[in-house]
């Protein structure tokens, strides 16, 4: 870029060569608008715009958050009603999102197409600049929250897309202690109140706060322009100027985010959060210990803090968790660094503790930590920490996100508080190399006791579980409605009803043609691509099967054995993710489990394992099922990779009845916690379990069935741990053996050389096994995994404000097959007919379908208020099928989106993932070639035709529902079964 060119507009304050991501980066200003703008310039064909706002909220109504909503609801430009889903739908955009944090809200996109970027640019600017929220309320209502009351009789009730989001946010435990712990810290600035918003102040936001909201905020002065990758800058920021930035004059904006003075004595604070109404409260209290930590200026601190945080509390046995757990307080330690606010906090916290532990967890914590500043922390955990945050930052794997992103976000991160070193978060390699040389001088030490002991700016919160709060407030809620209600005037009531109406109106209109028109498309011409072959060579050592990926990795390895468990009887698929925590996180003969941690950060970037299911593509009856040991590493650290691998295999000490205890009730807060997280997916798998051994297994492994499991095991672990050791010790010899392993290695073929030679001593040694290999034989197994045809409808209730409904069936049963225009049509009922009827209407945050080749269709609602109607709009999607009329132009945005989430740009790594995948699931790329074709080349009259395929489904379907226990009991006749998690 040359800034000549562009000078007339814009003042450059500084440019930098950036060395450690090889990039030109300039701070520009935008001379009449004030409009701050960061160009990162270099060869990265993803490029990424986004445009933030500094965004503070001084109440916990959610006005950024609504704001960040429904600014994407139309434009001046962009007049349709949902410019965003359009984009969604027919771009190829290859990230699309906005965000809401507690002091900006950002608006980023990225695509590969030059077209396509600018488009995404145009939408996003007008966006942010012209919205049509000002001119109609029905966008608050719909997006925000509303009045629904259709008829006198009703019941009056809140709908709201975040407020139900929200409602679904305030349903787990943890985000319900991030909100308590900032609102203590934080008592005088912006971070006291929750900006995405708080369901029971939602109601107090008024249209006319909104608006003063956006007003304020949402101008080029108070604005922060990001452009990353390979494109003509000059021309986008002349663009931007004319277009966009020249209607503005500078104005003087007041968004400071200001700093929270410390304490003058530490605080002490108790709050409650809900449990179902049949959980004992016993054992289930968290202790926080909080302290806010220097400022996100400082780039050093943030650094070491990654270090002291893995060593003092993070690395399992941790003497932070070591102390804690000896003296009985809590069943899982763990550690929160909260780096996205002004000034960062970090937080120790003991979940599942018991009642009265408050001064005790206090003083072990600050005991442990004077011991440590006295004596020294350990330095292998400092180095070891150092080492693999300095491996991960230097691999910058960011999967399938685009690298213009996580650049930006963390530009972001200190660029709205200092205009000074805005690219301080990209240059963290010196950084690494003070600190290593530090480890020895007492630094560390010093930081311990400045920000953890001597910090006054500190709060000790305990976080008490009530066993059915979620009903007495929903029963305050409803007395509170009710009692609105009753004060209405009748002249009252007719406008609330008037107005639900209207939005109801509202919400089913289409947009029009000429509305739709206004947002550019591509062309399917801009879509052709050559698939390329997967990068899978076939090799061979001492007749184990290797599949060497050649791919360029820079420098690192990443392996994976695979060991087939497929013929594993089913009553040891429980053990497995049991067993995956063991490994590596036991004494083995050699290490002590902390030590031996330490040994593999300091060598490796990860050594771990993971349990997959690759089902064959086209017959659901068909799967393998694998335990899989993974790690990555710089390419001389094979050696070692090797010798930690036989270790734990051979050696490790199961014996250990205290550590097993300790692993189990880690497991149980883990899992649960995964469960809460990931309530959508949890439910699907769960749904699929009851029509396929594949799912089954996976539910076994990490959904509601193993969660019942380990819970039971920690219940009853004096009768269980003799059975659970001795399946564990059985699995240890029965899973790692030769004659059932399969190599997966990505790295180029220069990179391959020498491979062979060190993997070959491995290889032998897990010989020794191979005589286990019917060692589960004799047992009496039933296989219990041939279930197909059993209807099991569950409800599963938790403490949640909203529910997860699933909806799964096979279209193979009823003589269909797969074809990839199905994906054509998830996307239309996904993007249309399930956003219409299960967001718009329904109120619900998100909903899907997704169709695979083995037959599965799978329909879902995340953070969604309703379950019946919800189960209704699914096994109605036949006839919105047969009413269905599209244009051509309609479904070409559904044939690009489709093909662009299909070619999301990918890293080294998931490219060689992938290649494995293909092989064990036998895709072959004429198979992809295909189903490219047959999304290019689907008709309105193919979609149609679609109706009786999803007929057959869904008159056969299950559901199964995760969610809010009085909700679930009220559909007991739609469910066989409930039962609490
Ligand atoms: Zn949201």
């Amino acid at each position: 870029m040359n800034i000549k060119n562009i000078e007339e507009k814009y003042n450059l304050i500084y440019e930098e060569l950036i060395e450690d991501i090889d990039t030109k980066g300039y701070l520009l200003n935008h001379k009449k608008s004030g409009a701050k703008v960061i160009i990162l310039e270099n060869d990265d064909n993803n490029k990424t715009f986004s445009i933030g706002f500094r965004t503070p909220p001084s109440d916990n109504t959610g006005v950024a958050h609504i704001t960040e909503h429904s600014v994407l609801c139309g434009s001046k430009k962009f007049p349709l009603k949902d410019p965003f889903m359009e984009l969604v739908k027919g771009s190829v955009n290859t990230f699309l999102n906005a965000m809401t944090y507690p002091d900006k809200t950002l608006y980023p996109v990225a695509s590969t197409n030059d077209k396509d970027f600018h488009n995404l640019m145009d939408v996003y600017l007008d966006s942010v600049f012209n919205p049509k929220m000002y001119s109609n309320e029905n966008i608050f209502r719909q997006e925000g929250i509303t009045f629904e009351l259709k008829d006198k009789d009703d019941e009056l009730k809140y709908n709201g897309v975040v407020y139900n989001e929200m409602k679904g946010a305030f349903s787990s435990s943890a985000d319900i202690l991030d909100n308590v712990i900032n609102k203590v810290l934080f008592p005088d600035n912006c971070y006291s109140v929750n900006s995405g918003g708080d369901p029971e102040f939602i109601p107090d936001l008024t249209f006319e706060d909104f608006i003063k909201f956006h007003k304020k905020y949402y101008h080029p002065s108070n604005s922060y322009i990001y452009l990353y990758g390979d494109a003509d800058m000059e021309s986008i920021l002349k663009w931007i100027d004319e277009e966009y930035l020249d209607g503005f004059d500078t104005e003087d904006i007041d968004s400071k985010i200001e700093y929270q003075k410390a304490f003058d004595e530490e605080k002490y604070v108790v709050e409650e959060y809900p449990i179902a109404s049949d959980e004992d409260e016993k054992d289930k209290i968290y202790y926080t210990y909080n302290v806010v930590v220097g400022d996100s200026l400082d780039m050093e601190l943030y650094v070491a803090m990654q270090a002291l945080d893995y060593a003092l509390v993070g690395m399992s046995g941790s003497p932070i968790e070591r102390a804690l757990l000896n003296k009985g307080i809590g069943k899982n330690i763990f550690s929160e660094y909260s780096t996205t606010l002004l000034q960062p906090y970090y937080s120790i916290i003991a979940e599942n503790s018991g009642k009265g532990l408050k001064e005790e967890f206090e003083e072990t914590i600050k005991s442990t930590l004077k011991n440590l500043v006295e004596n020294g922390i350990d330095k292998k955990s400092l180095n070891a920490a150092l080492n693999n945050f300095e491996f991960a930052y230097r691999e910058n794997d960011t999967g399938s996100f685009p690298k213009g992103l996580l650049y930006g976000l963390k530009v972001y991160n200190n660029w709205i508080y200092d205009d000074n070193d805005v690219f301080r978060g990209l240059k963290l390699n010196k950084i690494f190399e003070k600190l290593k040389g530090l480890v020895d001088t007492g630094y560390f030490e010093e930081l311990v006791k400045k920000y953890f002991l001597d910090n006054k700016h500190l709060a000790v919160i305990e976080l008490r579980p009530v066993a059915g709060l979620n009903s007495k407030k929903e029963k305050e809620l409803k007395e509170k409605l009710e009692n609105i209600k009753n004060s209405l005037s009748e002249k009252e009531l007719d406008d609330i009803i008037l107005k639900t109406k209207e939005l109801e109106k509202y919400k089913r209109t289409k947009s029009t043609k000429e509305e739709l028109d206004s947002l550019p498309i591509l062309k399917k011409e801009d879509l052709y691509k050559e698939i390329p072959e997967f990068p899978n060579t076939f090799r061979n050592i001492d007749n184990v099967k290797v599949l060497q990926h050649n791919l360029n990795t820079r420098g690192i390895g990443y392996l994976k054995f695979l060991f087939d468990i497929t013929d594993i009887p089913f009553e040891y698929v429980k053990y497995l993710t049991l067993l995956k925590a063991i490994f590596s996180g036991m004494d083995t003969k050699k290490h002590d489990y902390d030590m031996l941690g330490n040994e593999i950060l300091v060598n490796t970037g990860a050594l771990g394992c993971n349990i997959s299911c690759y089902g064959n593509k086209d017959d659901i009856g068909k799967y393998s099922l694998m335990f899989e040991i993974t790690s990555k590493f710089l390419f001389d650290k094979l050696d070692k990779v090797y010798e930690f691998m036989e270790e734990i295999i051979f050696e490790t000490l199961v014996e250990d009845e205290k550590r097993l205890y300790d692993i189990v009730c880690l497991e149980e807060a883990e899992t649960k916690d995964k469960i809460i997280d990931y309530s959508d997916s949890i439910a699907i798998c769960r749904c699929n379990s009851y029509l396929s051994a594949a799912s089954k297994i996976v539910d076994e492994c990490k959904g509601v069935g193993y969660y019942r499991f380990i819970k039971d095991a920690e219940e009853n672990f004096e009768d269980k741990k003799s059975e659970i050791k001795e399946n564990i010790i059985k699995l240890f010899k029965y899973i790692f053996r030769n004659d059932n392993l399969l190599i997966s290695y990505t790295a180029s073929d220069k990179d391959y050389e020498g491979f062979e030679d060190k993997t070959k001593p491995i290889i032998e040694k897990l010989k020794e096994n191979n005589k286990y290999k019917d060692l589960l034989k004799n047992d009496e197994s039933n296989n219990e995994t041939n279930i197909t045809g059993l209807n099991k409808n569950e409800g599963i209730k938790y403490p949640s404000q909203v529910q997860y409904v699933a909806l799964t069936g096979n279209f193979k049963k009823y003589g269909y097959e797969y074809n990839g225009k199905l994906q054509v049509l998830s996307s239309i009922l996904t993007n249309e007919y399930l956003w219409n009827n299960i967001r718009e209407l329904g109120g619900a945050y998100g909903c899907n379908v997704s169709f695979r080749a083995n037959g599965t269709v799978s329909f879902s609602s995340y953070r969604d208020p309703n379950l019946r109607k919800t189960k209704e709009v699914f096994e109605n999607t036949w006839k919105y099928l047969r009413d269905l009329e599209m244009d051509e132009r309609s479904l070409t945005k559904h044939i690009i989106g489709t093909l662009s989430r299909i070619d999301i740009p990918k890293s080294e790594k998931r490219l060689g993932d992938e290649a494995l995948d293909a092989y064990l699931t036998e895709i072959s790329v004429s198979t992809l070639k295909e189903r490219r074709e047959d999304i290019l080349n689907v008709t309105v009259d193919d979609i149609k035709g679609f109706k009786d395929l999803i007929k057959a489904v869904t008159d056969n379907s299950n559901i199964c529902v995760l969610g809010n226990e009085n909700a679930i009991e009220e559909a007991k006749d739609i469910l066989e079964t409930n039962f609490y998690l």
